[in-house]
């Protein structure tokens, strides 16, 4: 059955039946559809769906939990087990009154302002938000195809579980003695210290388990956010069990091989244990179906509402935006969805409330108990995010402030997730 305004209000008094107070009932002044529950979406729909405006608010996401992939290098390193890093949507009903769909967005119908779902429905909408996340560009790797994720786990795209269980339990499997490679993509892709992130706990695991092992980035790029401080740990800490190999020394990956499960970058041949190879990106496929993103891969938006620039009412979040000097983060994300939420409400309802400023902070571990930052303040300048100020920790911290980072990073998660997903 299509889905339209009239059954969805249905559907809605139905279920939440008499016992709310009359002005619960009362019929909402517009809807805002959702598409994708990550850190964007699900911040978003949470805020419009509290706000002091009767708006009604529809989520749409395939997944029933959402594995945060913010975090989950602990659970590749076996520090956390991956459930600790799972989310459900449940308490985005209960508590607050959101209709999450568990279906994907397939199509658009921008004139008539509806989106439709793969089950056939038709949902309108007054505002559409479209926050899919990342998708993965592999043209460029030769001999990459759909089975390579079984065989190189990316284990960095997207919110199921499944890649970070293939990795994981490979990680268990190996062999002592055994050679790890990751692969770093280029810029742009979210959260770049991540890949470096992933190496230091996977080399701190292979360590303690698997002695004899080794860990080998093969990196397309020639830097990376926090790399003297990361570097400086890695040496102490690991010596010739890691080595970074950038990419004007040969470090960019060009092809694969699936059968013999090895990897070719500059001409030359690896076959490791383990591939982790982490793809380029752009936006999510559905952001380019939409006709969203441009020539740059990424969605261009007006940074005061975060509207598309190429689609009245439909506003885009998230990893998938081109935000400027803003990083993609699950932090950048959830700050942009706080700020385009209140900016919707605005324009829905006329009213002025101000919107929150745009901020950026995050924390990655070293090791267990020792982290560093990278952090920042943005204001919008003609439509664009620009940087106002930034810090990152430096080289030679001692461990007492490493064991703050870890701290602050971990309240980070905890208050995050909760502004995201409700209290746990
Ligand atoms: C290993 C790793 C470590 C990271 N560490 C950090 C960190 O320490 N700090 C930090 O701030 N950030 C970190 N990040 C980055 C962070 O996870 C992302 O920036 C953040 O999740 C982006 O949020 P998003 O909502 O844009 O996308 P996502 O969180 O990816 O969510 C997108 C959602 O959209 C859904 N979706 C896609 N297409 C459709 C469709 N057609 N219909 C319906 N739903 C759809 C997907 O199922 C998904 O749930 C890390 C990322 C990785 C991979």
């Amino acid at each position: 059955m299509p889905i339209n305004r009239r059954t969805f209000g249905k559907l809605v008094i139905a279920s939440i039946g008499s016992t709310l107070a009359p002005a619960v009932l009362a019929r909402p002044l517009a809807r805002v559809v959702v598409v994708g529950g990550g850190a964007a979406g699900a911040t978003a729909a949470r805020k419009l769906a509290n706000s002091k405006h009767r708006i009604e608010v529809i989520l749409v996401e395939p997944n029933r939990h959402y594995t945060t992939p913010f975090f989950s290098n602990r659970a590749l390193a076996g520090l956390q087990s991956l459930e600790n890093f799972s989310r459900d949507y449940l308490k985005l009903t209960s508590a607050d009154g959101i209709r999450v769909i568990h279906d994907m967005v397939i199509e658009s119908d921008p004139g008539k302002q509806t989106v439709r779902l793969s089950s056939g429905a038709d949902l309108p909408y007054d505002r559409l938000i479209v926050a899919p996340g990342t998708g993965l560009i592999t043209k460029n790797i030769e001999g990459y195809n759909s089975t390579s994720q079984q065989i190189f786990p990316h284990a960095y795209n997207g919110s199921s579980p499944d890649q970070w269980v293939l990795l994981r339990n490979r990680l268990q499997e190996m062999k002592d003695g055994g050679l790890v490679i990751i692969t770093a993509p280029p810029r742009p892709y979210k959260c770049t210290p991540a890949p470096y992130e992933r190496a230091s706990l996977i080399a701190g695991y292979l360590l303690k388990h698997k002695p004899k092992s080794k860990l080998l980035i093969l990196d397309s790029k020639v830097e990376f956010p926090l790399m003297d401080a990361m570097i400086e740990v890695w040496d102490e800490k690991f010596g010739d069990q890691i080595e970074w190999v950038s990419a004007d020394f040969g470090g960019a990956i060009s092809g694969v091989d699936n059968n013999n499960q090895s990897i070719l970058a500059d001409g030359e041949i690896f076959t490791p244990d383990i591939g982790n190879i982490i793809p380029p990106q752009h936006a999510g496929a559905i952001a380019h179906k939409f006709g969203l993103a441009d020539d740059s891969g990424w969605c261009p938006v007006n940074a005061l509402t975060f509207e598309s620039t190429r689609q009245t009412n439909v506003h885009v979040l998230g990893d998938a935006i081109d935000a400027g000097d803003m990083p993609k983060s699950a932090a950048a994300a959830h700050q942009q969805a706080l700020s385009a939420a209140t900016a919707i409400a605005n324009l829905l309802t006329g009213s002025n409330d101000p919107v929150p400023k745009l901020e950026n902070a995050c924390y990655f571990l070293t090791e267990p108990g020792q982290a560093l930052v990278v952090g920042g303040r943005y204001r919008v300048d003609g439509g664009k995010i620009a940087g106002v100020e930034g810090y990152s920790s430096d080289p030679g911290e001692s461990p007492e402030i490493r064991q703050q980072t870890a701290r602050k990073g971990e309240q980070w998660y905890a208050d995050v997730t909760q502004a995201m997903f409700g209290r746990g």
